[in-house]
């Protein structure tokens, strides 16, 4: 079975505080892109447990990764009998802000449901999902939402309106861990306004998205990765409605009502970023996880 893991993006990241059990309270908008992972699960009779083969090396083929703790925990709790392999094709940055391994639970669980018919509803998942990892619900559920609490309290909004995405990503890992732990949460200057971006969502507006895009983030990991700033200035240069980085960092994105522009400053931040991958992709509004 072929199954399609997507990237997100924040369009708003919010921090409204930080709780006594440590996690942060967030408020995100958060928007599904067209760039994606391969995770193809093949079912192997008369075997038991998980194999697992990744495109990447350096991560890890085991119990450590996402979409094998996401794969094990439906396959135990069902005493699922066959065995499993996971075969994971890597397109998304890894450590970005893309959140890639919470995709790929997110297409491992969907993928193990259907392949051993395990009857379970999308709901269903999304609270299993949550168990590996606050973003996996969002990663099922896709398309653009609100997400509250730590994440996982989530409203589906309209789709946003046409548009196009340039990423960047500098060659420097952010530990979303650590920003966390260096955000002072009830010191935070300015606050992104996540009611007047529903808004503008719901009215269609994508100079209204545009305008309400911001990521208190930025403050925590900006001034260790000055690229960051850079980049930003650079979309904003090249024609972008806005930048902004996505999720903890290091992956900046800019906005793009007009192809033309987004392509031609995705060839240009090529030659004179050669470190840095750049992407152009769009929002995607769900459409589930099979190829
Ligand atoms: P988020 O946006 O949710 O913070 P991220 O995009 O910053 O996520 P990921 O790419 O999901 O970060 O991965 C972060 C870490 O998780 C990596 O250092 C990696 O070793 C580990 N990991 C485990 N499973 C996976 C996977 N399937 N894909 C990528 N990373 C994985």
């Amino acid at each position: 079975m072929l199954l399609r893991a997507n990237a997100k993006i924040n369009l708003a990241l919010d921090v409204l505080r930080k709780r006594e059990d440590g996690y942060h309270e967030v408020r995100m908008i958060m928007q599904t892109v067209g760039m994606y992972d391969r995770v193809t699960l093949t079912p192997l009779p008369g075997e038991t447990g998980i194999r697992m083969e990744t495109s990447l090396p350096y991560l890890p083929a085991n119990e450590k990764n996402l979409a094998w703790k996401a794969a094990s925990l439906l396959m135990e709790e069902f005493h699922v009998e066959d065995g499993l392999h996971i075969r994971l094709d890597k397109f998304i940055p890894v450590a970005a802000g893309l959140a890639g391994g919470s995709s790929d639970a997110a297409a491992a669980l969907v993928g193990v449901n259907e392949l051993f018919s395990l009857g379970l509803a999308r709901n269903g998942l999304m609270e299993r999902g949550a168990k590996i990892g606050a973003d996996v619900p969002y990663c099922i559920l896709q398309g653009t939402a609100l997400a509250e609490g730590i994440g996982e309290k989530l409203t589906s909004l309209p789709p946003m309106p046409k548009s196009w995405i340039l990423i960047s990503r500098p060659n420097i890992s952010v530990s979303t861990k650590q920003v966390y732990g260096a955000l002072a949460a009830d010191r935070i200057k300015e606050h992104p306004d996540v009611d007047g971006m529903i808004e503008a969502i719901r009215a269609r507006s994508l100079a209204g998205i545009a305008s309400r895009m911001g990521n208190v983030l930025e403050s925590v990991t900006i001034p260790d990765n000055p690229v960051i700033e850079t980049l930003k200035q650079e979309m904003l240069r090249g024609g972008a409605m806005a930048s902004l980085m996505s999720g903890s960092g290091p992956t900046v994105f800019g906005l793009f009502s007009d192809r033309d522009r987004a392509e031609i400053l995705r060839d240009d931040l090529r030659k004179r970023y050669p470190g840095v991958r750049t992407f152009l992709t769009w929002p995607v509004n769900g459409g589930g996880n099979r190829i």
